[in-house]
């Protein structure tokens, strides 16, 4: 096994993703100990990537971009967690506190797009990691990341729960202006013990809302992506009545949702979260999660009712919103293609 020498300094070989999941899986997570510990206390494990646009099958886009892997928002229900598994990394404490981050990301991106095949086709951006997570503060691949696609005339749309988004205001501005791109601000619920127990790393709902009004008053196109209403913790409807008038007064010119799915991966952890914190849930939920979707006619129920509250509160549905963050809700399953780095 080779030896990294330490991160941050700067012109010195750093392992590519394999490798650090090679280094995981024979001595786990304490095997990085060239990671660096932050104040969050997770660590960051810088490494290079091939590739930074990833292709996506059944999907209304078709390519994807997230300059992180692992997110220290640590969603309970989040459908990334699988991927932490995929490379030796478990899906449970390791995916919101062992980060990797793509360090030459920009770069691969920029020679990607500047390639004379590239068809300038729609990116979606932070599918798989919060690309607004805290650690983008300092490295800024995100920001950057949206001057390489303005520079390659490339239309996006990025999700996040990061108010920090309205910190690159002026380049998503200048690029919707240019070419168009889209905001979609993730926020399941406005209820404070759901997001408490659900989002334990996240900003407080009312915030994420509150970076949606700059958002527009900066006349950037921001909507809400209710995603995912969580059955049991969110999907009362008193619950999404509170949540759809908030968005509607912060300004969202759009709001989709879904309900939950659990993928493989996701399901484990999740299941266990509630087998230890709401036990008296658990036998309600793992009967509703008998596959990993919820029954079609609950879904349609939930989905009726926020329609139904989305026009009274004159809110426009967003087409295929939902679809951008998670893919659930559809019959075919997307298919994740060469999941390059
Ligand atoms: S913010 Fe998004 S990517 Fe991060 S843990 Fe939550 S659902 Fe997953």
């Amino acid at each position: 096994m080779p030896s990294y020498p330490l991160l941050f300094d700067l012109g010195t070989r750093r392992p590519t993703t394999r490798e650090v999941a090679d280094r995981v899986k024979h001595g786990g997570a304490e095997a990085l100990t060239d990671a660096q510990r932050r104040a969050d206390a997770a660590r960051y494990q810088e490494v290079v990537c091939r590739s930074a646009l990833n292709p996506v099958k059944g999907m209304p886009f078709k390519w994807t971009l997230n300059p992180y892997r692992g997110c220290t928002h640590g969603c309970h229900y989040c459908f990334a967690r699988r991927y932490h598994s995929q490379f030796e990394m478990n899906s449970d404490d390791e995916f919101a506190s062992v980060i990797l981050v793509k360090k030459n990301f920009v770069d691969v991106l920029a020679s990607e797009l500047d390639r004379p095949a590239w068809a300038r086709e729609f990116v979606a951006f932070g599918t798989a990691t919060d690309p607004y997570q805290p650690i983008e503060g300092h490295y800024k691949l995100s920001r950057r990341a949206i001057e390489a696609l303005s520079t390659g005339r490339t239309p996006f749309g990025i999700v996040t729960k990061g108010p920090m988004v309205v910190r690159d205001a002026d380049v998503l501005r200048d690029h919707m202006k240019a070419v168009g791109c889209t905001v979609y601000m993730s926020v399941p619920t406005v209820d404070e013990d759901a997001w408490r127990s659900l989002e334990p790393g996240t900003a407080h709902p009312l915030q994420r809302l509150r970076a949606v009004r700059e958002l527009t008053d900066a006349g950037i196109n921001a909507g809400v992506l209710m995603a995912p209403i969580v059955p049991g913790f969110s999907s009362s409807r008193s619950k999404v009545e509170r949540t759809i008038k908030a968005i509607a007064e912060a300004g969202a010119r759009f709001v989709g949702c879904n309900v939950m799915h659990l993928e493989a991966g996701t399901r484990d952890h999740f299941l266990k979260f509630v087998a230890l914190e709401f036990p008296a849930m658990l036998p309600r939920l793992e009967r509703l999660y008998a596959t990993k979707y919820a029954p079609e006619s609950y879904r349609k129920e939930v989905k009726a009712m926020v329609g139904v509250l989305q026009s009274r509160y004159g809110l426009q549905k967003r087409e295929h919103a939902e679809t951008i963050q998670t893919g659930a809700e559809r019959v075919v399953e997307p298919e994740q293609v060469g999941f390059a780095w």
